[in-house]
């Protein structure tokens, strides 16, 4: 069966299939480090090429605006009570194409254009999505954004808590895409209650983390919870909103269709049951002690080899790594990693005085490369030759050697199993 599938695609369309064979080379021979990425498995996989991309379902479950829906209601049924396991909530929404619709859904469900919210600064680990100017979220809401410490590189709270008292944000967000730190929900839930906001815990990153008790649960303490499913929790690329309160759920339902999607994706909805269902098993808690566990090998990696991250260390999978000391920028440096077969992104880091295509950090995460099998000899290895490289910037032949050394551990971890011949 398979490899008909795969025979249809190479004699009708020979330039897509070719990119889709490059592609898995890509992905075997070199080693993927960007923060946000994973390799879901191969039943996953199977479900998002799956004939559901073929249904209309516009509405939910037992009230779809088509017919034809029995089998997509089952689907959506059980990546509903699967979702809600997840973190023990009543509530969620499986639909959002992303995680950037499911905040978008999250914030109209609750705002008004104009309305005030408080969010953490791009440039100190916040997301887009957060209130960045070149968004939605900076273009409908009056933002004002909170940031790390100077001293620490942890969530200065204090001025957190002034800033919603001097400006009473109607919401504040909670989350991340560059943080290696545990967020306490508690705080950010007393501040909002100071001022009477709404407190969003955006845990697109985190969700893998949260599901295992490896951070902290949002579910009762934030109003409305947002995630993506292709983070840490290893599923099809989408969004999911929780939810405990029944006047949310409602607005966020009506928030999502018919007010910012159509038709949902019903062959993700399907690989994001799939997903679930993994995440739900023993086995996905070893993943996840070992994602964190990789990590700190990575962070302990560099500083051993005298480089600086932020914050001194790792509390997740995400590991940022601060070039100012080296005078080397994050663009220099990522595009250097790609060329021995390290995928990592520029990055900036706290007060970064870099502009954001260049910055001043790189990215790193263990997500992917844990799911690969990768342990924690590998990742402090990898420590070794990112070192190496940043100490020897545009020597030809030590990145020949590190190449090399990436070679050697990509062959021993095989990445057949997570493809479709
Ligand atoms: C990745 C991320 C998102 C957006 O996800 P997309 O699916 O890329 O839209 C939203 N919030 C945070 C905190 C993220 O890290």
């Amino acid at each position: 069966m398979s490899l008909i599938k795969k025979q249809y695609l190479k004699q009708t369309d020979l330039e897509v299939f070719e990119c889709l064979e490059n592609e898995k080379l890509r992905q075997s021979d070199s080693l993927e480090m960007i923060a946000s990425e994973n390799f879901v498995s191969a039943s996953v996989l199977e479900a998002t090429a799956s004939t559901l991309t073929n249904k209309y379902a516009e509405g939910y479950p037992a009230r779809r605006y088509y017919n034809g829906c029995e089998y997509a209601d089952v689907v959506e049924n059980l990546a509903l009570e699967r979702a809600k396991k997840l973190l023990g909530a009543n509530f969620v929404n499986v639909q959002p194409h992303s995680g950037s619709q499911a905040n978008m859904a999250a914030l109209f469900a609750c705002l008004e254009p104009g309305d005030t919210i408080l969010g953490m600064d791009l440039n100190h680990g916040g997301h887009l999505s957060h209130g960045s100017r070149v968004n939605f979220s900076g273009r409908y809401y009056n933002v004002i954004s909170y940031g790390l410490n100077a001293k620490d590189h942890r969530i200065d709270f204090e001025q957190l808590a002034r800033l919603a008292k001097e400006h009473r944000p109607k919401l504040i967000i909670a989350g991340f895409s560059a943080y290696p730190r545990t967020l306490d929900f508690e705080k950010f839930r007393q501040i909002a209650d100071n001022v009477n906001a709404i407190l969003l815990a955006d845990i697109a990153h985190i969700l893998g983390l949260v599901v295992c008790g490896e951070h902290p649960n949002p579910i009762g303490i934030a109003d409305i919870i947002t995630s993506t499913t292709h983070k840490t929790l290893r599923g099809p690329r989408g969004g999911l909103i929780y939810t405990n309160n029944e006047g949310y759920a409602k607005r966020i339902n009506s928030q999502i269709f018919p007010g910012i999607q159509g038709g949902p994706l019903m062959h993700i909805i399907a690989a994001k049951a799939v997903a679930f269902k993994e995440a739900l098993e023993p086995s996905f808690h070893s993943y996840i002690s070992k994602v964190k566990e990789n990590a700190v090998a990575l962070a302990d990696g560099f500083m051993k080899n005298d480089l600086d991250i932020v914050s001194g260390g790792t509390d997740n999978h995400i590991v940022l790594l601060d070039l100012q000391k080296v005078s080397l920028t994050g663009k220099v440096l990522a595009d250097a990693l790609q060329d021995v077969g390290i995928t990592a992104n520029k990055n900036a880091v706290p007060f970064d005085p870099l502009p954001p295509r260049i910055t001043s950090g790189v990215r790193f995460g263990s997500a992917a490369l844990s799911t690969r099998g990768l342990g924690k000899s590998e990742f402090s290895q990898i420590a070794n030759l990112v070192s190496s490289l940043v100490k020897n910037i545009g020597d030809e032949n030590i990145a020949k050697k590190i190449r090399a050394e990436v070679s050697t551990i990509t062959e021993a971890y095989p990445m057949d199993r997570f493809f479709l011949l």
